[in-house]
């Protein structure tokens, strides 16, 4: 098992148009940067916990991205260089904290909220990476990386030009349009169709 263990994930919000919109949303004109807490990650097999104030949590299929290397201020073109791999994550979110909020900090942040793949470094197309969900083995989501509104070397670019990346850190994308909630007794699959896929079933809090 090689799931990352980042020191930092940082997150994009809305980077698919129909996903934005889906939420009512305008896509944004640069990347929408959040974060969630390395201590939100759980691996394939293991339960997503839904805390009882948490109200409407959703999951949120993406693809990820593993840093390689320590990089600050890369260029696009350079970008696919400090990536050792990618996985799938799902970005659990507590939709109606994120409202009440503001600030998404907790909305994002609550442990078991970041279920995330192994690591794969290669056999794989950049240019055709798909991301699908299966909410107990119905498919509600299926997005493609040709549809971000910021392509994976822009982000890179992006990111890279306001933090310094370090090795296992990890980029979640943005996801596809299809987001809903979820309730205990569910189990979520996230995909990359011939890459990587997870598998993660929902419990609620025990008190
Ligand atoms: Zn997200």
């Amino acid at each position: 098992m090689n799931r990352p263990t980042p020191g930092k994930i940082v997150c994009v919000g809305r980077n698919y148009a129909a996903h934005a919109r889906e939420l009512g949303n305008e896509p944004p004109a640069q990347p929408m940067l959040f974060f969630k807490p390395p201590s939100a990650v759980i691996a394939s097999g293991e339960s997503i916990v839904i805390p009882s104030e948490a109200g409407r949590v959703d999951f949120e299929a993406e693809i990820a991205l593993v840093i390689g290397k320590r990089a600050r201020k890369v260029s696009a073109k350079d970008a696919y260089d400090i990536i050792a791999g990618i996985t799938c994550a799902n970005d659990v979110s507590a939709r109606e904290l994120q409202k009440t909020d503001g600030q998404w900090g907790r909305a994002k942040g609550y442990d078991t909220f970041c279920p995330m793949g192994q690591t794969i470094g290669s056999g794989f197309d950049w240019d055709n990476l798909e991301i699908v969900a299966r909410l107990n083995g119905e498919v509600r989501q299926h997005g493609h990386v040709r549809d971000m509104l910021f392509p994976v070397p822009r982000l890179i670019e992006f990111i890279s030009g306001v933090m310094t990346l370090e090795p296992g850190d990890v980029i979640l994308t943005g996801t596809p349009e299809g987001v809903g909630p979820l309730v205990p007794g569910d189990r979520i699959e996230i995909e990359i169709p011939g890459v990587v896929a997870i598998n993660n079933t929902v419990v609620g809090a025990e008190s």
